[in-house]
């Protein structure tokens, strides 16, 4: 059987291991793809530490893949070899629950997520359903588009469902690994983007991402500075502190 290179976990707490496997063959509804890219998340930390339920190990982790289809499984007939595409935390759904029904896949009571409940993309073949599957557009590099699949859905969905309208004020806190995609986002939905970030190294990393305002969360009180600008519609909090975010309520604006 021809081997390949994948990286497991093998216990809850154990370290990264790099170990040869067999590659895996497609069963019914999946697809094999050709790994080319995989993001960092800082969810692996769940298939590490078995932070979530339903883990078995050892488990392969990885859930921003980017790459090619190179075999397909019985039943498999909307995608084909060769295509390009990606696979982020939403790692198929049942279709049948009352929230696939609703069109809610995210919620699905079965839902199954990459690299928790099957094998990610730290390995060099991954085998996925296909309701887990996103196309890729022939425009964008594997290493491009492969943390658009969590980091990138997770800020352009929130924004995109937010509310808020072309020239609102829109502020994404934090500068790192979610919001210098949140910035981007927002300045190409038209938005007047604020970026808040703690200390002044930020801001000018935040404004070529395409913020029009940097506020110093250490120097300034965040939200006297957003209602000086009117009030925010939207804020994308995307540091992990929920200190941080109370601090920034009273920065919304009317209906924000
Ligand atoms: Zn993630
Ligand atoms: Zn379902």
């Amino acid at each position: 059987m021809p081997k390949m290179k994948a990286v497991q976990v093998i216990k809850p707490g154990s370290p990264f291991e790099l170990v040869e496997r067999e590659i895996p063959q497609p069963g019914p509804g999946q697809v094999r793809i050709r790994v080319r890219a995989c993001g960092i998340c800082h969810s692996d930390v769940f298939t590490r530490e078995n932070l979530f339920p339903g883990i078995q190990y050892p488990r392969v982790p990885g859930h921003e893949v980017a790459g090619v289809i190179d075999d397909i499984g019985p039943g498999v007939n909307t995608w084909s070899k060769g295509q390009r595409v990606g696979v982020g935390w939403h790692g198929g759904h049942c279709g049948d629950c009352a929230d696939c029904r609703r069109g809610d896949f995210i919620n699905c009571a079965h839902l199954k997520v990459t690299g928790i409940h099957f094998d990610g993309g730290y390995e060099e073949y991954m085998l996925a359903p296909v309701t887990a599957l996103a196309a890729l557009p022939d425009g964008i590099s594997f290493e491009e588009a492969a943390p658009l699949l969590c980091a990138g859905v997770t800020t352009y969905n929130s924004l995109r469902h937010a509310g808020a309208l072309p020239g609102d004020l829109v502020a994404v806190e934090g500068v790192g690994g979610l919001g210098h995609l949140g910035i981007q986002f927002a300045n190409k939905f038209g938005y007047k983007v604020a970026a808040i970030s703690r200390g002044k190294e930020n801001a000018e990393l935040a404004r070529k991402l395409g913020a029009h305002y940097y506020i110093d969360s250490r120097a300034t009180n965040v939200a006297e500075e957003l209602q000086k600008l009117g009030g925010a519609r939207v804020i994308l909090a995307t540091a992990p502190s929920g200190k941080s975010k109370s601090a920034l309520v009273d920065g919304l604006g009317t209906n924000g």
